[in-house]
């Protein structure tokens, strides 16, 4: 395995950490201290925008290369899954919830770029070629009755003439309210499981798509995760993605979902390392600023930490590697989610108890890293969930 990573990604990964310092950990600090996510029009968003991020990775087709070079290069998008797993590392060190924040088509250009018509990926992506003003995409799977049985989603899809009709309630979707459109998944039929799922792009100001409302969150805060309803909401056939062809494959539209899931999970694991890591740093400043260096106990905690964090960032690359080599991931994806969350969360464990009062009183970034880490553990397939995953793979039964 070379895990050796590209020179622009070198590059990108020195810009991140500046910008990391110099914006996002102070942006994610105060949209923390207000509690709530920071806002469209925010002046942080414009300034990230011309560093560079809210890009998509999508290229028009004949887009000649001077034109691609001319723009800036995204500082969070990496060559390779593997550059991928240390450039999320490197940005949620700084602040997880703001690399959410910030602008570009997010969960939902995946399932976009896999299931996605050239025509649709023109009209959803090409907006985000060169955006002149912040915008963002959303992802909406998951539904208020429970977001780990992904197969038995029950948004309705219904086709009446040109439009299919949505009915359902979706929950937890990062940054839909101020997004452009939605990936929306929903069934035509729940008795056909998995194939009955399909996939529609659902845009901002359609009829029936409604009730926006922001969860309120014990951490990442810095964006804003909404729950809405679907009423009678026409989407033209036109948006549903890939067209009917692509779900007479077997399961086209869940394998769709899944795709996403697979090539987001070693990136959320170099996450929860990058909250680890900077946990550790603000206990270590601590334990020297508070003569505490010198305690063996603490300082053998500490490195077992760093040891165990070190570890799920290999899995993460390794399984990252693989995605790169285009062999399958799925069980070094799912070892790598599982491992690493619970890894970040002992490290801010240990960090809370060595600082005692002094993060406990909510006015320390140890606190905040402490309640932002948890959710790791649950977005993109819980820990349990990916252990599910891995125990079936062991006795041969499918995913
Ligand atoms: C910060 C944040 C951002 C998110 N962003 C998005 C987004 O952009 N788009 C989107 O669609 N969703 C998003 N989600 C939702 C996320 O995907 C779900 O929270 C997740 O899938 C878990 O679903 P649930 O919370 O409904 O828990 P449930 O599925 O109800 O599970 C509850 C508990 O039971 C456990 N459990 C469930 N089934 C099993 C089983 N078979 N075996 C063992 N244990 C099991 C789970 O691990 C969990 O601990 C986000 C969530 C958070 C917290």
């Amino acid at each position: 395995m070379d895990f050796s990573i590209a020179a622009e990604d070198q590059q990108r990964l020195e810009t991140l950490r500046r910008l990391g310092r110099e914006e996002m950990r102070p942006a994610g600090w105060r949209a923390d201290r207000a509690g709530a996510p920071l806002p469209v029009d925010d002046p942080f968003f414009v300034r990230m925008l011309a560093e560079g991020f809210g890009r998509t990775h999508w290229r028009p087709p004949g887009e000649a290369a001077s034109e691609g070079a001319a723009q800036p290069a995204a500082p969070n998008q990496a060559s390779s899954a593997a550059a991928q797993v240390l450039l999320a590392e490197e940005g949620a060190y700084w602040d997880r919830g703001i690399s959410v924040a910030l602008p570009g088509p997010g969960l939902g250009e995946p399932p976009i770029l896999s299931m996605g018509t050239p025509e649709q990926k023109a009209r959803f992506l090409l907006p985000f070629v060169n955006p002149q003003r912040p915008i963002w995409g959303g992802f909406a799977m998951t539904e208020p009755s429970g977001g780990s049985d992904v197969a038995n989603i029950r948004t309705r899809a219904r086709l009446d003439g040109d439009h299919w009709v949505l009915n359902g309630a979706k929950s937890f979707s990062g940054n839909s309210g101020r997004a452009e459109w939605i990936v929306v998944f929903a069934t035509i039929d729940p008795a056909l499981g998995r194939a009955g799922h399909r996939a529609f792009v659902v845009e901002r100001g359609t009829p029936g798509l409604v009730d926006f409302r922001i969860e309120k969150k014990m951490g990442l805060r810095a964006y804003e995760s909404t729950s809405f309803f679907l009423s009678d909401c026409r989407v033209p056939v036109a948006n549903m993605l890939g067209g009917e062809a692509y779900y007479m494959q077997r399961s086209g539209g869940f394998k769709g979902a899944m795709n996403t899931f697979n090539a987001g999970r070693p990136a959320i694991a170099g996450m929860a390392v990058g909250i680890g890591r900077a946990v550790l740093d603000e206990a270590a400043a601590f334990m020297q600023a508070n003569g505490l260096a010198s305690d063996l106990r603490l300082r053998d905690r500490m490195e077992r930490s760093r040891r165990k964090l070190k570890a799920a960032l290999l899995l993460a690359l390794r399984a990252a590697w693989l995605a790169d080599q285009s062999k399958p991931n799925m069980v070094e994806a799912s070892a790598s989610k599982a491992l690493a969350p619970p890894a970040a969360f002992e490290a801010a464990s240990f960090a809370m108890e060595v600082m005692g009062p002094a993060a406990g009183r909510g006015e320390h970034l140890i606190e905040k890293l402490f309640r932002d880490v948890k959710a790791l553990d649950i977005v993109e397939g819980t820990g349990q969930i990916q252990r599910v995953v891995m125990a079936r793979h062991l006795v041969g039964l499918p995913n």
